[in-house]
């Protein structure tokens, strides 16, 4: 790649982020690692993306603190000059009825999936809007476009998620860059691993039902989707084949939302 592009994942050091940081990584791009993780792991982590010709550096930042991710981009923008390419991809989940929801957990659940792609988003745009070319990719969900029981705050991050995503889309579609969002059915991530007993306990049902009947019965596939596949889909949207898809929601989803 001659004029290498950066990407900044945000929550990459787990799951579909990793996958998709891996991905970008080997398609020759300078990639930005953040998420929780011990620092004795994160070298081991950070060697797996390396290897398609780019640095791989890791930002610590968490992604309920404004302040910490105005350092975290400023620290990208410093390294490599711009952020061309900004997948929002960290979240967190809580499973429980409304009634008993905890405001600490419906806080977290807001701040960390949709309020931190508002602020890395706001961030990154002077650097993509000078270049003339950006990549403003999110992973939000198929519950950015359906509703579950006991995930109010999930389901109400991810719809902003979407709103966002469009708006973001109108306001900077003539300069160059799009953005958009990947909308995925359910991968099996340490997050869904968590959930599962989590479900099974707030439905009353067995871990196995929670499996088949919640989260693979909507799946017209009855399989989890891949993280690969969320991750080639984003270096789709980076390619050039991707510059005039923007605003969108893409379901990855084994058919669940066409229903
Ligand atoms: P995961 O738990 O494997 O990874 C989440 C990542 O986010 C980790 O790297 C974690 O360290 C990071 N993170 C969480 N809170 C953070 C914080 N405050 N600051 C910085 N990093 C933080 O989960 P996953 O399944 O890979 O989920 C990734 C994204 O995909 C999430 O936005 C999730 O909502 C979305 N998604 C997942 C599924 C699924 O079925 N797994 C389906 C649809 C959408």
């Amino acid at each position: 790649m001659t004029d290498r592009k950066t990407a900044l994942v945000t929550g990459s050091t787990s799951g579909i982020g990793l996958g998709v940081a891996q991905a970008l990584a080997a398609a020759g791009m300078n990639v930005v690692m953040n998420g929780r993780r011990e620092s004795s792991e994160v070298d081991s982590l950070r060697a797996s993306l390396e290897g398609g010709g780019g640095s791989v550096v890791y930002a610590q930042a968490d992604m309920t603190s404004p302040g910490e991710i105005e350092a975290m981009m400023q620290s990208a923008i410093d390294a490599f000059g711009a952020v061309d390419v900004l997948v929002n991809n960290a979240g967190i989940q809580h499973v429980a009825p409304v009634d008993e929801f905890p405001v600490e957990k419906w806080d977290a659940v807001i701040a960390t999936n949709l309020t931190s792609a508002f602020h890395c988003t706001r961030l990154a745009l002077p650097g993509m809007k000078a270049k003339g070319w950006g990549r403003v990719i999110n992973i939000a969900s198929a519950h950015s476009l359906v509703a579950s029981p006991f995930k109010s705050a999930y389901v109400s991050a991810k719809h902003g998620l979407l709103g966002f995503t469009k708006t973001v889309a109108l306001e900077v579609a003539a300069q160059g860059i799009t953005c958009n969002a990947i909308c995925p059915g359910y991968v099996l991530t340490p997050l869904v691993e968590k959930q599962i007993p989590a479900t099974a306990a707030a439905r009353g049902i067995s871990e196995e039902q929670v499996i088949n009947d919640v989260m693979l019965a909507p799946q017209s596939t009855k399989k989890f989707v891949t993280v690969e596949e969320i991750a080639d889909l984003t270096v789709f949207l980076c390619s050039s084949g991707g510059a005039s898809i923007t605003g969108t929601a893409l379901p990855v989803d084994g058919g669940w939302t066409a229903h």
